[in-house]
This record gives C-alpha cells, structure tokens and sequence, in this order.
C-alpha cells in the first residue's frame, strides 16, 4: 500500500447492521486522491439515480484524505458527501478538528453508510474493529452532550462526530458537527445522518498513518511553518482567525448586508462592535485543529446574562459573523455568539440559518409576514435578539422556526404571497458571505459569481469553479485546510512535496491538478445523471448585481454571468449550454467510462 493512506474502507449497512471492509484498489486513490475525490466516484459507482436523499439508498461518507493525520501542517480535515436533500444534487461538507486522524489512527480512511437503522445507533470504530451500539440514551441530545457522554464512555482520546436535534428532526440545513463546533454543516448532511438514525461516529485508535519518508515530512513541515512564520501569516490568523475583518468586511462590500439587498455604510453605519479585537474580547484561549501550527480558533468564556451561552462556545469564523450579523442588520456580537452556539449545540450550519433568518426579516418588513405568524418575535432588521429566539425556534423546529428549518427556497415556497422575491439562494442553497460583485469589481471584472452559481454544491465559494477550483478540490481531496496550507510562502507550493515524501509516490503538479480537474467532472457528472444543469437553477440577481445597487462601494457593479459561464464552461471543456463534459476531456481524464456514459455510440 502506498503511503499516506490506511488503505481500507468500512462500509456500514444500516438496515441489516452488516458491517464490511473493504480495500480498494491503489488507482482509486491515485486517480482521486481522498476526500470527497474518493467519495464523488464511489457515490457516482454505488447509488442509484433518483435516489431519495432522505432514503435508504442513499449512501453517507465520512472520507479523510492521504495527509490527513500525516505531518503535513493542518491535516486534519474530513469530508462528508452524499446526495443532498437541500439542493438534490452533490453535497460535500468540510470539517477541521480532530475527527479526520482519529478515524485513521481508528485503522480506516473512510465510512460510508447506507440503509437506515430501525432504532437510534453510533457507530464505534475502535483499532481496526468497527461495531453499531444503541444510541437510545443519545438521541434528542445536543451535540456537547452527545461527546460528552462518549468521552465519559471511551476516554477523551475518542473523537466523536455527531448530529443534534435539528439533524434527526430532518432540518434540511443541518450539519454534522465534531470538537463541539467544528461543522461539516453545508448541503444539509446532517440530516442525511438523522434519516439514517445515525447519531455519531466515535473514532479511536494507535494506528499510525504510513509515511514513506518520515525524516523528509518532518522537514517539509518544519520548512512550511518557518516560511508561514516569516510573512506574518501565522501570528496573524493565530491571533484572529478568520473574524480579524469583520468591520471592514461590512463596510467594503465584502459582506452582505440585510440579505444581500442593503449597503453596509448606509444600513448598518456603526460596525465598531465587529472590531477584530471586540470580537474576542471573550475569548477564554485560543485552539486549533489537529497539530495546526495556526490554531486559528479559540474558546469563548460563558457568555453575558443577556445571551447566556456556555464557556466553551467556539469564537466566531467570519461567515458565521457575517450570516448571523449584517446580514440580519445586527452587529451585537454576543447575540451572534449565541446564536452560533445554538446552531453548534443543535447541529445546525450557520451560514443556512443567517440565511433564512435574513429572508424572514425581508419578509417582515415588508409586510408579508407579521407577528401573528412569527410567534410574536419582531424580526426586524438589526433585531439581535429576535435573531437568537428565531435561530432557537428553527433548531427545535417550533411554530415560525418549523416554516425557515429547511432553507430559504422551501420557506419562500411555505409562506408564498410573493415572498420568492427574497429567497436569495443559488440552486436551494444560501451562500457564504463574501459578496462576489467585490471581486468583480476590484480586480477587473474577475469571475467571481461563477463559484457561487455553477459549483457542484452551489452557494459554496470555497471551492471555487473552473480552473481556479482545482486546487481547491486537490487541497480538500488531500485533507488538508484551505486557509493555511494555500498561503503563497517562499518554498512554496507544498502539496506536491509533501505527497511525494508521504506517499513515495513521484507525482507532479500538474498531475495532482489533473486529479483535482477529475474531481470537479466527477462532481459534476453526479449532478447531470440527477438532471440538473446549473446554468438553469435559480441564482438570485442581487447575488450578480442584477439590478445594481445605486449607492456604496459595489453602486453600479453588475457581474458578468454569461461571459463568466462562456469561459469557464470553455476551459472545462464542458458544453456551453448542456454543460455535458465532452468526450475527450474525459478520455483524457482516465474517466473512458464515463464517456461511454455520456457519449453513447450512435
Ligand atoms: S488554519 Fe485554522 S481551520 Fe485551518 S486547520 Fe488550522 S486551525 Fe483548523
């Protein structure tokens, strides 16, 4: 077996509780990599299309990639993949923490489930053994609880991802949450878990991950963090993290403002309260993920009488600031701290729940909806606290909260009287909070729109689309973290030295990007089989400045949508209008099947 990989798979039927491993061959691996890589082309093999989400047939992956849990500076990632009950399409999530090189030192780099069990269970994988245990006494706990309860059970070096009430209640946004706020928590996952009566997943073992040449790693790495060190990089994002910019995002553009319709200087004038340093003036010590030299997270002390969350609460990541707080119009941020505990303890994602809690505002003050139908919450712009008590009734799904559980586009469909208008969301999805028309804007009409409205799981920014996105699908294929591990440093890139010193294997570049190429057809692929072309599915105009704002800094700036799609769509090698891969872009890939598949002979 190549390094880097532990080179098994456990798959979990939950219907009949047979458990298997299996080991796949080396050139699934080679051709894709980890991660989601791996995942897009077993779900694509094994599942049905048409397949309910919310089914049996559904099939449920928690895939680590080769430097996860390897010396290579943030592996630490996972990924979670299924066919997505939010949008119908691919859904990938993507979690830091510690889970990820648990689950290899547990003996395996990936678990799939299929089937749904007849009563609540966890699964225990335990040093190469796995086994289902009831989860009765779990079931209806948050996620703390939850890991506490299997830390009291299997001793703190067990690493336990799990879903809260939102996931088993079906809330098409819920996430998959580990480390107490880590989230593997867009496409709506977690609810994928909760049809499967799957509670967690709790990983423990000394399993070491192979590593081909481990004196050259631990160079590499002592190299990787040197060069971080020199530009700043790391004390920066160490002191931070990613809510270092939450101010000057709102004022910018960048952030979206009163669900994407507002213009920060004018709405929401005073953002002093989102200064980097006010915002972890709570901060009880900062953490990180697993051996993460950024450690670019932090641990809040409990919070103040009027928004009373626990000591522990994980500090604020920009897109949870930015979902929960302007985009509501609210700039309290120990009203988003709360609402963002609430969403951890309950399993929901946060930038889906500032979402729809920003269209129901909309809704409200334009007269669409009133108190009589919002429980007496007054959901006006900037309301902090109507964003806590409506982020707590969404989560338990009570009265109003039960109409918002399941996204912006289902809410819309519920209250009706032309609240479409203020769905904003792309393909069923609510998108992360960087407003692509700044992009656009600052750096000559860059394509921006583009990764929020054609990705494979649409909304998501993270990815990127086309060319651009390569990297990203090989990073998050690697099992490594975006954030750090793609900082332009001196020695730079790393990804292809470091595989080749953890794998053994001699792969440029330019290969791996050819996997990370493989990974977006395979992705997209998914989707077509499920008949969706993303040229067609909804993408609100205020996302692309369609019309255009008429003040502020982004007055004026309207994306370029189609010619973002003609040379994307160009560079893929993807028909313009069918988006159907061509043929020789997928012989090219080593994807001759999939060819066949969309080329049938005549
Ligand atoms: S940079 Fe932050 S999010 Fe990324 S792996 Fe390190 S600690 Fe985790």
């Amino acid at each position: 077996m190549i390094g880097g990989y532990m080179g098994k798979l456990l798959w979990v039927d939950l219907s009949t509780r047979a458990i298997r491993t299996e080991t796949p061959d080396d050139s699934l691996y080679h051709k894709f990599i980890g991660g989601y890589g791996v995942g897009s082309r077993l779900l694509y093999d094994r599942m049905q299309a048409g397949t309910d989400p919310l089914g049996p047939g559904n099939i449920l992956g928690l895939m680590t990639g080769p430097l996860t849990g390897s010396p290579a500076i943030s592996g630490a990632r996972y990924q979670a993949v299924a066919r997505s009950p939010l949008t119908g399409g691919w859904g990938d999530a993507n979690s830091g923490g510690h889970f990820g090189p648990a689950l290899k030192s547990a003996g395996y780099d990936g678990v799939y489930f299929t089937g749904i069990s007849e009563k609540p269970v966890y699964l225990l994988v335990d040093n190469g053994r796995a086994e289902l245990k009831d989860a009765s006494h779990l079931w209806g706990k948050d996620t703390y609880a939850t890991e506490d309860i299997l830390h009291a059970e299997y001793g703190a070096s067990a690493k336990v991802v799990s879903i809260g009430p939102a996931g088993e209640k079906l809330s098409l946004i819920a996430g998959i949450i580990t480390h107490r706020g880590d989230a593997a928590a867009r496409a709506g996952l977690g609810a994928v878990m909760g049809s499967k009566r799957l509670k967690a997943v709790v990983a423990k073992g000394e399993m070491k991950v192979p590593v081909a040449d481990i004196e050259t790693a631990n160079r590499l790495r002592a190299e990787h963090i040197e060069d971080l060190k020199s530009t700043g990089f790391l004390e920066r994002f160490h002191q931070y993290g990613t809510g270092g910019h939450g101010d000057i995002s709102a004022h910018s553009g960048d952030s979206p403002v009163r669900n994407w319709g507002g213009i920060g200087v004018i709405d929401t004038p005073d953002v002093s309260g989102l200064n980097k340093d006010k915002v972890i003036a709570n901060l009880d010590r900062r953490t990180g993920c697993w051996r993460c030299p950024a450690a670019c997270k932090g641990s809040l002390k409990a919070g103040p009488a009027e928004y009373p969350y626990p000591a522990g609460t994980h500090r604020l990541e920009y897109e949870t600031m930015g979902a929960l707080g302007v985009n509501c119009g609210n700039t309290n941020v120990p009203s988003i701290e709360m609402a963002s505990h609430i969403c951890n303890a309950y399993g929901m994602d946060t930038i889906s729940a500032g979402g729809v809690i920003a269209f129901a505002m909309e809704c409200y003050e334009n007269g669409i909806i009133d108190r009589n139908d919002t429980d007496g919450i007054e959901l006006t712009w900037g309301n902090s606290h109507a964003v806590v008590a409506m982020t707590e009734k969404m989560v338990k799904r009570e009265g109003f909260g039960d109409v918002l559980a399941d996204g912006v586009m289902r809410a819309a469909q519920r209250i009706g009287k032309g609240s479409e208008k203020f769905a904003v969301h792309s393909g069923g999805q609510e998108l992360g909070l960087h407003d692509p028309k700044i992009a656009s804007h600052q750096f000559a009409g860059m394509p921006s729109a583009a990764m929020y409205w054609l990705n494979s799981t649409p909304g998501r920014h993270t990815q990127a689309f086309g060319p651009p996105g390569f990297i990203n699908h090989l990073n998050n294929a690697l099992g490594i973290c975006i954030i750090i591990f793609d900082q332009r440093v001196a020695r730079g890139p790393y990804q292809e030295k470091m595989m080749r010193a953890v794998t053994g294997l001699d792969r440029s570049m330019d290969e791996l990007l050819k996997a990370g190429e493989r990974i977006a057809n395979m992705r997209h692929v998914f989707n077509l089989r499920e008949g969706l072309n993303p040229l067609k599915h909804h993408f609100h105009g205020r996302i692309w400045g369609n019309p255009p704002q008429t003040e502020g800094p982004l007055a004026g700036v309207t994306c370029d949508l189609k010619d973002e799609a003609y040379w994307y769509l160009g560079a893929l090698d993807w028909d313009r209008f069918t988006t159907k891969p061509s043929r020789k872009k997928q012989e090219e890939l080593g994807l001759n099947d999939i060819a066949e598949e969309l080329w049938p002979p005549k």
